[in-house]
């Protein structure tokens, strides 16, 4: 059996990518943090797919709960490991940099760049072993371009991108490979506050992207197909760059 964790899979990108990802033919662990129902939604349409999977709950920010999850996984599923590891999960709490509380700074922080460490650290080793990995991080156009108001969220992006680019390097003997794919913007309860109306003016495809349209990358880099493929960062923004 293959494993595959997406962390966010219960909403938006994480959700398109268990699908796909499912389709591919990968037991799903759908990770999600405090939305139990979507999680199981998920999870219905991973077994529309003839696949399968499970929920497996955790905070990504917190290390305690990602150690205690994901060791009581590996005690019940002695011999196999999970082979593809996609850091999605994250948030935003924009706000300008000069209005900006410390906490809105570290949330954002812990979820999106510290998950990255916690994760990514406690699963890598057993893809060491075997010899076979992959870790795809959803990171953000906001990364490469930085976005006023999103201080907070573009930093953390960056800091992913630094990490795979690191990282990357440091585990590619070893057959594993470690990527990032940056979503320009995508139709998600993330941007649902947002204008699209307005900012789809700014996208030279002239729309907001699907959820399915970021999965199509991670399917890519997740395939034997992405064998060569390390360090690096599949931008999918509609023409929507820097
Ligand atoms: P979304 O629709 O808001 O879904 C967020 C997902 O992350 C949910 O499954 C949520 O779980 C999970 N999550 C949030 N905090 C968590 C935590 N502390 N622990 C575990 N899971 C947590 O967001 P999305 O648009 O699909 O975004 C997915 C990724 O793509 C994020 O990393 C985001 O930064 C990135 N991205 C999105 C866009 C965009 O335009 N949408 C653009 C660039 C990058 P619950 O359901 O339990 O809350």
């Amino acid at each position: 059996m293959n494993y595959a964790l997406v962390t966010g899979g219960s909403r938006g990108i994480g959700r398109a990518v268990s699908v796909r990802l499912a389709e591919l033919g990968y037991y799903i662990l759908v990770n999600y943090h405090s939305n139990k129902e979507e999680a199981e939604n998920t999870l219905k349409l991973i077994r529309e797919k003839g696949s399968d999977g499970e929920i497996i709950q955790f905070d990504v920010s917190n290390q305690t709960d990602i150690e205690r999850e994901l060791g009581r996984w590996q005690l019940a599923h002695e011999g196999q490991y999970i082979k593809v590891l996609v850091n999605n999960a994250g948030i935003r709490r924009d706000a300008l940099l000069m209005w900006m509380k410390n906490e809105e700074w570290h949330e954002v922080m812990n979820t999106n760049l510290n998950s990255f460490l916690y994760v990514t650290r406690f699963l890598i080793k057993e893809m060491l072993i075997k010899k076979m990995g992959r870790i795809i991080n959803v990171v953000s156009l906001s990364g490469l371009k930085g976005l006023p108001g999103q201080a907070n969220y573009s930093a953390a992006k960056a800091g992913v991108i630094g990490a795979t680019k690191a990282l990357a390097q440091e585990v590619a003997k070893k057959n594993v490979t470690v990527n990032a794919v940056a979503p320009g913007f995508i139709q998600t309860d993330m941007t649902k506050d947002l204008d699209e109306s307005q900012l789809k003016i700014m996208i030279p495809m002239g729309r907001f992207g699907k959820p399915e349209e970021v999965a199509e990358a991670v399917a890519f880099l997740a395939s034997e197909k992405a064998s060569y493929v390390t360090g690096t960062v599949i931008n999918v923004n509609g023409g929507l760059y820097t």
